[in-house]
């Protein structure tokens, strides 16, 4: 993972990088991040540029030995921990490394849920335990390998047990020379403010549309410039959820969304009820995807009814429907749509009951589709 492989982030990236060259390594860096912003491969990037033999102005050489090792993972002085499920046979993170390396190459944008799945193990709880604090001073005990730089990348920090924070917190305070500390997490108040207080602060944040846009481009070859930006917007600069949203298929919120709508706009009760049920189900984030996609429409359709044609950028069905429900929105009831899918998204997020709200949300629907 280099630094051009990394979407979006361009003035972050210029910084960390300028800060190596000109010699500032911090001993302990928090790069905190939401979901899917690329906190990880950044910190990647980050790690193979400080320890490779010749490092060009914005890259790694790409060349030297340990540009090799890095590119799989497998550098001698580059250390992850990570989260895993505690239990008699599973202490520490050694065992699981060539797995973790595996999902990294596949997916440097993966979250917990990701790491969960990838180790089978639906409902257990990924933690990080004292044994995992003791292989993070026992990998630190050893003297680095290359004789330069040594790397240790602890994933999810937040997800550690009060006693191995603390054990951590001990190597925090007593650093080895020439070793670097990169956590890499989304949730800050979830650490401890002491280990906190003893690292820099590299905040990541969500990745523009635009970035979004031209990662899915790159990956997906075939997929068209609408239905990219359309996952983008959805995604709330998210890359996994775009990138997932992409893989299952675009049309699942969009048909969703679209049949909900016509069942508000003719009141049909026993069908928006069902809608309602089958929401409840969905989970938070792609409930909360439902609403971030129904302002998108909206939004398209408002700029439809002004004529700025050149400004809606989507095609085939979605286009469809913007132009049909442009003909039901005007400047009377726009705003309260908006309102409305902006109010059931900040609910959500506050763990609201969702079939209550999504029924409730119906009828109001209803109410506004019919005020023209
Ligand atoms: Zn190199």
């Amino acid at each position: 993972m280099r630094f051009s492989q990394v979407a979006g982030h361009a003035p972050l990236k210029a910084k960390l990088i300028m800060n190596l060259r000109e010699g500032r390594v911090p001993h302990a860096q928090f790069f905190l991040g939401p979901r899917g912003s690329g906190n990880l491969p950044l910190a990647i990037a980050y790690a193979r540029y400080l320890l490779c033999a010749d490092p060009g102005p914005a890259d790694p050489c790409g060349a030297c030995a340990s540009c090799g090792q890095m590119e799989k993972l497998a550098h001698p002085d580059m250390h992850f921990a990570f989260p895993l499920f505690l239990n008699e046979k599973s202490r520490t993170c050694a065992p699981l490394l060539p797995a973790w390396r595996d999902l990294v190459l596949k997916e440097p944008y993966l979250d917990a849920a990701l790491w969960r799945d990838h180790l089978e193990g639906e409902n257990k709880q990924l933690r990080m335990g004292v044994d995992v604090a003791a292989e993070i001073t026992r990998q630190l005990s050893l003297k680095a390998y290359a004789g330069g730089w040594r790397v240790m990348l602890v994933w999810l920090p937040e997800l550690m047990d009060a006693a191995a924070a603390n054990k951590l917190l001990k190597v925090l305070e007593e650093p080895e020379p020439r070793t670097v500390f990169l956590l890499v997490g989304h949730e800050a108040d979830r650490i401890l403010p002491t280990i906190l207080s003893r690292t820099q602060l590299v905040k990541v944040p969500a990745l523009a549309e635009d970035d979004i846009v031209r990662a899915l481009r790159g990956k997906f070859e075939d997929l068209a410039e609408a239905d990219a930006h359309a996952a983008a917007v959805r995604s709330a600069g998210d890359l996994l959820e775009a990138t997932q949203s992409v893989e299952k298929g675009e049309e699942e919120l969009f048909v969703l969304f679209r049949d909900w709508l016509r069942a508000c706009y003719a009141l049909k009760v026993q069908d928006t009820v069902e809608f309602a049920e089958h929401f409840a189900k969905m989970g938070r984030e792609r409930q909360k995807g439902l609403m971030r996609y129904g302002l998108y429409l909206v939004r398209l359709s408002m700029l439809m009814s002004q004529r700025a044609f050149q400004l809606v950028r989507t095609t085939g069905e979605e286009l469809k429907f913007v132009t049909d429900i442009s003909r039901l929105l005007g400047a009377d009831n726009v705003s309260g749509m908006r309102e409305e899918l902006e109010m059931a998204h900040v609910h959500l997020e506050r763990n609201a009951n969702a079939k209550v709200l999504f029924m409730d949300l119906s009828y109001r629907l209803h109410g506004l589709l019919k005020q023209r």
